[in-house]
């Protein structure tokens, strides 16, 4: 199955506007938790040392079989913040989010909304390697987001796109299905940024037949960023 390049469209793919959810008001705001005992404490620390907390951490049992930490690549001041899961074994081994045919079509969805990969924050749920791609579980999400929480208060991005249905549930607190969450107004924490659901790229190099949705969630994003679009 090759990588099909993503292309800036015409004028006839026109971004989304507000969905219906957003003008009638019912607008899904996840709160970002504070930090509680047993998971990271991280208030205050600037990128080096929350970048040391995390390269040392065992909060988690993930600690035990990571080769490294994978904390996060791109603009420390971007105004779209990417978050996905969790490290796979390519990420494990190289210590970035995004490495391999999944990062190489995350890149072409960037740029296909005229963003390089260099110009946006990449970040995963999970800063270690779940065994075997396992989903996160409960605990280790609990461990961990302390620093995703962090990197977003450092980036304060404008718009937050977030890659599949494990890291649409925790950052919108939610077991809705990617279906219900797609096409629909999100805010992330107290500073209410927007979120976008999509697919994961993953998921779409094993179902291409969604690209065109995917499209469509760029374009919602990328209206989110120019103004096009209302924020919810
Ligand atoms: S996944 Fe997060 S909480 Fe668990 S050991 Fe790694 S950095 Fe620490």
């Amino acid at each position: 199955m090759g990588i099909q390049a993503w292309e800036l469209r015409g004028a006839g793919a026109a971004p989304r506007t507000v969905s219906a959810a957003s003008a009638s008001g019912a607008l899904e705001a996840a709160p970002a938790p504070d930090a509680e005992p047993g998971t990271a404490p991280v208030a205050g620390l600037d990128w080096e040392a929350l970048r040391e907390r995390v390269a040392h951490c065992s909060l988690c049992e993930l600690h035990a079989t990571r080769t490294q930490t994978v904390f996060g690549v791109g603009d420390r001041a971007a105004e779209l913040m990417v978050v996905g899961e969790a490290p796979g074994a390519d990420e494990d081994r190289q210590g970035e989010p995004f490495v391999g045919r999944a990062g190489k079509l995350l890149n072409e969805m960037l740029l296909a909304i005229g963003l390089q990969r260099p110009q946006v924050y990449i970040a995963n749920i999970l800063k270690c390697r779940p065994p075997n791609n396992r989903d996160p579980q409960p605990g280790e999400v609990a461990c961990c987001e302390p620093f995703l929480q962090r990197q977003v208060e450092l980036v304060r991005p404008r718009v937050m796109l977030a890659l599949g249905r494990v890291a649409a549930h925790n950052l919108l607190k939610t077991q809705d299905s990617l279906t219900r969450l797609r096409g629909r107004d999100h805010c992330y924490g107290d500073g209410r940024i927007p979120v976008v659901v999509t697919y994961h790229p993953a998921y779409l190099l094993r179902s291409p037949q969604d690209k065109r949705k995917a499209w469509q969630d760029l374009l919602r994003a990328r209206g989110l960023l120019t103004g096009a679009a209302e924020s919810p």
